[in-house]
């Protein structure tokens, strides 16, 4: 079945044609659907289309194929259920994050899709909404006859107009030009906020913003919107991470409102790393949005002002939406795609993976700059250093979607004082992402090593402590 899903990629050109040739016929068939009935009509077609699917395409039955669009690799196949192109999480040798026996379906799916297209550079593929649960198991085909709608989703239009007292923080410092730093902390493994404000004024003085992870990499601690509200308590602008991994689209909207209610500005859209990562890999994952979707749930709530569902919201948020992209993993420069759907679907700012390359990064860049799309959201890169060889070699073998040269572990490795050299390329990475054409800014990451971080931002010549960012 697999070894058939890979065929049907690698021709996908020609099954397009065949849809196009059927999607054309297709009107024809709607009087036939209606003289026999829906019902019967699903009756007799759908186990037919079920096993043609099945054998060539691994067909989960969504009953929104959109296998079209998707250059003839099923979305459904991806472990995180991604309907909108790849986490970041995709293995430096193009396979899963989750299923490392399977190469990543959005590999795939882009490899099929750019057979398709005449433009090679182009990536046609819609923005596409979450999964609707009541039309799983439906036939697509009867759809197709009856002249379904359109399943891509439309960009928000934004209607955000703020004023300029009224921003937050970081959007205020992202409006500003001048170069923005923000910094990840997780949140403590405890019932007690000291420990979380302990971390924080690390930074005080240091950063625009502080992001609060979301079960980061699996693992359980605080919750990110209770984190992010203790921080705005205090004067901090969080930036609260939202991953899709562990909440429906009914606990997410009503942790945004929560988290607007009590004074959060900004929040991150995250599809969010595996469970098979982290410290519960029994739990069940949920993914029922991904990350462009949820963006596209989070821009209706503060732009048009309702739920996903249409219902309207009494007071909107008012929120400064960002968004992840990770150009250091397959597919690479065709990951712009990516980028290039989240900022449609309402992303103002993005925040990168680990930057350990800065080569790798100044190509995704000139495309960046090519597509415009530094004009469109400020983009803060990622870094972070580890202490040691072996740290770095570690992170770069387990932690899928991270990717450290070679030739950097070796420096390190060779340095008599690791620690000291790690912290000196930490800082030559934000030197050289500062010359960068369209880099807004820095995010500064690293588990635990909060103190390094703090040393990172004040030797690079970035700020100076002590001044409190106040909101
Ligand atoms: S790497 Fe991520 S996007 Fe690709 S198939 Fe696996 S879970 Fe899906």
């Amino acid at each position: 079945m697999y070894t058939l899903r890979l065929w049907s990629v690698r021709h996908a050109r020609g099954l397009r044609r065949v849809y196009d040739f059927f999607s054309r016929l297709a009107p024809a068939f709607a009087p036939v659907v209606r003289l026999v009935g829906r019902r019967r009509a699903e009756t007799v077609l759908h186990p037919f289309e079920r096993l043609l699917k099945g054998l060539m395409f691994d067909c989960r039955a969504c009953g929104q194929c959109v296998l079209s669009a998707t250059g003839m690799a099923c979305p459904m196949n991806c472990a995180k259920e991604m309907r909108n192109g790849p986490c970041g999480g995709v293995r430096l040798d193009g396979r899963c994050e989750v299923k490392p026996e399977m190469a990543c379906v959005w590999v795939e799916a882009t490899a099929g899709t750019k057979r398709i297209a005449a433009d090679r550079q182009a990536h046609p593929t819609p923005l596409l909404p979450a999964i609707d649960v009541r039309r799983r198991g439906k036939s697509t085909w009867i759809q197709v006859f009856e002249g379904r709608a359109d399943p891509a989703f439309q960009p928000p239009v934004d209607s955000r107009i703020v004023p300029e007292s009224e921003l937050g923080p970081l959007e205020r410092a992202c409006r500003s030009g001048r170069f923005v730093v923000t910094v990840e902390v997780a949140p403590p493994d405890s019932a007690d906020p000291g420990a979380l404000l302990q971390r924080a004024a690390k930074f005080d003085g240091l950063v625009d913003a502080i992001n609060i992870t979301d079960g980061a990499g699996g693992n359980c601690h605080m919750s990110s919107v209770a984190a992010s509200a203790i921080l705005a308590a205090h004067g901090y602008d969080p930036v609260y991470q939202v991953a899709c991994r562990d909440r429906n689209r009914i606990a997410i909207q009503g942790d945004i409102l929560g988290a607007a209610a009590l004074g959060v500005k900004n929040i991150l859209c995250l599809t969010g790393d595996d469970v098979s990562q982290g410290d519960h890999p029994q739990a069940k994952p949920v993914f029922d949005l991904d990350a462009v979707s949820l963006l596209h749930v989070a821009r209706g709530m503060c732009d048009r002002g309702e739920f996903a569902s249409g219902r309207r919201l009494e007071t909107p948020p008012d929120l400064f939406i960002g968004a992840t992209v990770n150009p250091f993993v397959p597919p690479y420069r065709d990951r712009i795609a990516n980028l290039e759907k989240k900022i449609l679907a309402g992303a103002r700012f993005i925040q990168t993976q680990f930057c350990f390359d800065v080569g790798l990064f100044e190509d995704f860049m000139a495309e960046v700059r090519r597509r415009g799309l530094h004009e469109r959201a400020h983009i803060l890169v990622g870094v972070g250093t580890l202490g040691s060889a072996k740290a770095l070699k570690w992170m770069a073998t387990h932690v899928p979607g991270v990717h450290v040269p070679e030739a950097l572990i070796e420096r390190i490795g060779r340095a008599e004082d690791p620690k000291r050299a790690a912290k000196a390329a930490c800082i030559e990475t934000i030197r050289a992402l500062s010359g960068i054409e369209g880099v807004a800014g820095i995010h500064v990451m690293g588990h635990k090593n909060e103190d390094v971080l703090a040393q990172i931002i004040e030797e690079s010549g970035l700020r100076r402590q002590p001044r409190l960012q106040a909101v």
